[in-house]
């Protein structure tokens, strides 16, 4: 990763710095042709001048003396030859010519060691007619254009120096940046996911960042916590399941073995025995997928919906009515101010369902009653009964899976369940009870959903 990165910021930075190279060539191509450009025109000029010093009666002489005097002046060694090829003037004869102080003037803008190597020649016309040639060769001018463009050409060689220096440094500084940054918290994940498949699922990673990588980790952590719930709720069940099968198949066993031998005489007796293992078995299958089900909403999309919540409890208590009419007891719901929630109505179904039918099964007389409320960004609903209570040390037991008080007809996952889905509603519940005076049970949500 951080090889990667640091490469990925080398691979724009060298192609930066071939662009910055490219440019860099262009312009001094661009330079020298204009230099290549200005001498030609100078060329011309004193070509021009030269031809200008021929008239019929022949060459003037000092005419062409003040040409190639400045012709030296711009950087020209000149030689004039006439039609003959015999030398007319050069730059050496005009040189001794000038005074002491043109001649240190000269000197001073003009190397004159540096005229060497071979005349370029430029024929000479006169009405169509060749008069002699212009021979040329270049003097190096002090401070000239081409110390100037050396300087440029330096420069430019010293910018991509400085450059590529500061972009080298700079693809470090952000690499070492990113590593930081970025591969990081990355490592740390993958340290995770390792322990992870060596079975550990309570690792979790840091995830406070708002990008991208903070939420890759929220969503890590919730993945872990996932797992780590399936995982405790594989071991539960397992070993709870393996327990309530013992009883009813002992039972079971006992009978029919019983009828084998003979020892059990009333085959139907027996049978019926059987047939009421075979029951609470069917009803133990039932209650372990009702259980699997609460913990997999874990897992599940959220089917939160708007709801009015004196209605929803109408309809909830509705359904108990016969069994608690049967018994003799009275439902009490009071319908109240009305109260708008956000919620998954099915849980919430389920929820008071058997918050209630515990409370019809675990009453004898009097009456049960229903309330809900609102408290900040939470709603309530309580179920209370006038049974026979929860003794203090039981209230947390009565949670567990597979619990049942004394005297229970049921399989213990009643509460077990009410409990699971109120968690991950994101809820909580409170029991209020004292053993004769009958119990009450609230379930506190969140009105706006999770
Ligand atoms: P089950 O009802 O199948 O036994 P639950 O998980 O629903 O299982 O309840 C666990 C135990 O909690 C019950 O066996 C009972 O002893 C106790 N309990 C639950 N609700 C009440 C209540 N309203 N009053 C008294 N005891 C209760």
């Amino acid at each position: 990763m951080r090889t990667k990165l640091f490469l990925a910021f080398l691979a724009v930075i060298i192609v930066a710095l071939i662009s910055n190279f490219i440019y860099e060539n262009f312009v001094t191509e661009d330079f020298e042709n204009y230099v290549e450009g200005a001498k030609e025109d100078k060329l011309y000029w004193i070509l021009a001048s030269v031809e200008g010093s021929y008239a019929a009666e022949g060459w003037d002489r000092q005419s062409l003396h003040d040409t190639v005097h400045w012709a030296m002046m711009l950087g020209f060694d000149l030689k004039i030859t006439d039609s003959e090829e015999r030398e007319i003037i050069n730059s050496r004869a005009v040189e001794e010519h000038l005074t002491p102080s043109m001649k240190r003037r000269m000197e001073g803008i003009i190397d004159r060691s540096s005229a060497q190597g071979e005349f370029e020649s430029y024929p000479l016309y006169q009405e169509g007619k060749e008069i002699g040639a212009m021979l040329v060769r270049q003097m190096k001018r002090k401070g000239s254009i081409d110390e100037k463009e050396n300087i440029f050409k330096e420069r430019g060689r010293e910018f991509l120096i400085i450059s590529f220096l500061i972009a080298g440094g700079g693809a470090v500084l952000l690499s070492v940046f990113f590593a930081l940054f970025l591969s990081n918290p990355l490592n740390k994940m993958k340290r995770a996911v390792e322990s992870m498949a060596k079975g550990d699922f309570s690792v979790r990673v840091p995830a406070g960042s708002k990008d991208e990588i903070g939420r890759l980790s929220e969503s890590f952590n919730f993945m872990a916590e996932a797992l780590e719930r399936e995982e405790a709720l594989r071991k539960h069940l397992t070993s709870n399941i393996a327990h309530e099968l013992r009883t009813p198949l002992a039972v079971m066993k006992a009978n029919v073995e019983g009828m084998i031998d003979g020892v059990v005489t009333d085959t139907r007796e027996g049978i019926e025995h059987i047939a009421i293992e075979v029951d609470k078995l069917i009803r133990l299958v039932e209650g372990i997928e009702d259980i699997t089900k609460a913990e997999a909403s874990f897992f599940s999309r959220k089917n939160y919906s708007e709801a009015e919540l004196s209605g929803l409890l109408s309809s909830f208590s509705a359904t108990l009515m016969p069994l608690a009419s049967e018994k003799g007891l009275s439902i009490d719901y009071a319908a109240g101010r009305p109260l708008h929630v956000f919620t998954d109505i099915y849980k919430l179904e389920t929820i008071v369902q058997n918050i209630l039918s515990n409370a019809i099964k675990n009453t004898e007389k009097g009456s049960i009653s229903i309330q809900y409320g609102e408290e900040k960004n939470l709603f309530y609903i309580e179920i209370k009964d006038t049974g026979i209570g929860i003794p203090d040390d039981k209230k947390q037991l009565i949670f567990k899976r597979f619990y049942r008080g004394e005297g229970s007809q049921g399989i213990g996952l009643g509460l077990a369940i009410v409990k699971e889905l109120v968690d991950v509603m994101g809820g909580s519940i409170e029991v209020k009870s004292s053993p004769g005076d009958g119990s009450a049970f609230r379930v506190w949500l969140p009105k706006h959903g999770r």
